[in-house]
């Protein structure tokens, strides 16, 4: 056994890479980037590690890792599940052979994200497992338990992340490393295809095994539950992921910490005995989870009325955002602490101090690096549009959706993947004129060739403007999953007529020139493409190193 110092994406990767992982897919999108970056560099030759061109591919390549009998882990962020949704949802009916684990982070408080769904309702929706480690050990242990859990159940296995724990740095111990599965293609191919009389049959057998999955809950070693006995106590806790880590942290600090009984949920679907227990054992159940009330939810409709379950729902615990050791002292009976009896903010003025979720830091709004290629571009939209008074500029997901913030002020919608073509689209079916999309290399591969498919077919009268930085950016620098020199090839392929597809350098000195090209084809009444190409700074600057 050895010691890594790692962070809780890295832990999870190598102890996929101990379990005898074979094949990683994944789409890079903070927090959950770092995984599939650990594996591309620490992995041994002829290990699969790569980027795909969305979420969706991603699992789908992974499902033939499984089905060849081998160990597959797909790594996204929360939204990314939205796109690989389809291919998820379905394998649940499958006969996973080899064991497939997918790693999803979520972003509670959205520090770089448009929503803070929490995925594990999707564990939940395709009737899968899921695990939800506390730490980085957590991180490590559970992803070999996961792909063990997996070929038992031939279910895939979600592990569910969250921003703090993939994004922060411990020690952890590893385990002896586990060979790969040989190569070994499932033989019960009815059990693969999903055509209705087949996966009727699958679903019921999905159904079938949901009582295995509450009674491995219930002796799972990631659901502990801690009854010290005795009278019944006024509170007990039932806590998930971080949650348990900020209860334990606060915990010396109740009255006689070592009589609050609790239930730590690590492995879901949530150990229903085990809370029945816990609610015997208590006059109020404060439920402490990271993102939606889940189990709140769940535990309301499983105990009687007697029972007082509090949590997010009456508001004890913060709704929204990401808990914290500090805002959930409440539902411990503590006080908030005051940061100036701490003396850490002396000199900060009346009222900062008084929401417990104030940061002692001054708020730094997240702006384009200084000399961005993207500045560029926005401010050729901007002098271009300036002869459209009624234009609208849609954006999308990647560094240019910071050019909503002055001073370039250009985008009025962001909305997900691909959805700046759509968005325009639609806006100029509406009537609008006239609808200018902005859209990244990256993001166009990912899901912004459909989008043009429906513009091009329907002649809507949109220019896009595809912003070439020659790499993912927003996420540190991945490669594009294709050089963005065949767009060109691409869209005309499509059918976008070639003299209205230009490239053109987004360089300080060309404005005037790449704002004519953009008047010009935003007053054609058909679908024109300008891709605006530099490289981004911070890639060309690693690039140097
Ligand atoms: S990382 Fe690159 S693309 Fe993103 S803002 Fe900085 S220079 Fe621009």
């Amino acid at each position: 056994m050895s010691s890594h110092i790692v962070l809780g994406d890295e832990a999870l990767a190598l102890g996929a890479l101990h379990a005898g992982l074979s094949a990683a897919y994944g789409y890079p999108g903070t927090p959950s980037t770092e995984i599939l970056e650990y594996l591309q560099g620490n992995s041994p030759s002829g290990f699969v590690a790569q980027w795909c061109a969305n979420e969706k591919t991603a699992y789908e390549e992974a499902l033939g890792t499984s089905f060849a009998g081998r160990r597959a882990l797909v790594t996204m962020k929360h939204v990314g599940l939205n796109v690989a949704a389809d291919p998820f949802m379905n394998s649940a009916l499958l006969n996973l052979k080899g064991g497939l684990v997918l790693a999803v982070a979520d972003d509670p408080s959205m520090h770089s994200s448009q929503n803070e769904q929490d995925s594990r309702f999707f564990a939940d929706f395709a009737h899968v497992p899921c695990l939800e480690p506390t730490d980085q050990q957590e991180c490590y242990d559970m992803v070999r338990a996961a792909f063990d859990l997996s070929e038992e159940l031939h279910l895939p296995v979600v592990i569910r992340l969250v921003t703090r724990l993939s994004h922060s740095r411990s020690s952890i111990e590893d385990a002896p490393a586990r060979a790969q599965n040989p190569l070994a293609k499932a033989q019960d191919k009815h059990n693969w295809m999903l055509i209705p009389a087949l996966a009727k049959k699958r679903w019921d057998h999905v159904l079938s095994v949901q009582g295995r999955l509450l009674a491995l809950s219930e002796v799972s070693p990631w659901n502990p539950l801690h009854l010290p006995g005795g009278p019944k106590a006024k509170v007990g806790y039932l806590c998930t992921g971080l949650g348990f880590n900020y209860f334990r942290e606060n915990l010396p600090e109740v009255a006689h910490p070592d009589r609050v009984p609790y239930l730590q949920i690590g492995q879901y679907p949530p150990p229903a005995d085990k809370i029945r227990q816990l609610a015997d054992a208590v006059e109020t159940l404060v439920v402490l989870e990271e993102g939606y009330p889940l189990v709140e939810r769940l535990v309301k409709g499983l105990l009687p009325t007697t029972v007082r379950v509090r949590g997010k729902l009456d508001g004890l615990v913060p709704r929204s955002g990401e808990l914290t050791p500090e805002n959930i002292r409440p539902a411990l009976g503590l006080p908030l602490l005051e940061c100036r009896s701490l003396g850490l903010a002396s000199d900060l003025p009346e009222g900062v101090c008084d929401d417990a979720d104030s940061s002692l830091l001054p708020g730094r709004p997240p702006q384009l690096c200084k000399g961005c290629p993207h500045g560029d571009s926005y401010e050729a939209i901007q002098d271009a549009i300036a002869d459209f008074p009624d234009a609208v500029v849609t954006a999308d997901i990647g560094c240019y959706a910071l050019g909503v913030l002055p001073p370039y002020a250009v985008p009025e919608t962001i909305i997900c993947m691909g959805a700046s073509i759509g968005v325009a689209k639609g806006a100029w079916e509406a009537g609008l004129r006239h609808a200018v999309a902005v859209i990244g290399d990256s993001t166009f591969y990912h899901s912004g060739l459909t989008p043009l498919i429906d513009a091009i077919s329907a002649k809507a009268g949109i220019t896009v403007v595809i912003v070439d930085n020659s790499t993912v950016g927003m996420t540190g620098g991945q490669d594009t999953i294709l050089p963005g020199s065949r767009i060109p090839a691409v869209v005309q392929a499509l059918g976008v007529e070639a003299d209205h597809i230009h490239v053109v350098d987004a360089l300080p000195k060309n404005r005037a020139a790449n704002a004519r090209i953009l008047r010009q084809e935003i007053g054609y009444p058909g679908v024109s493409v300008v891709i605006s190409v530099r490289e981004c700074l911070e890639t060309l600057r690693k690039v140097k190193k």
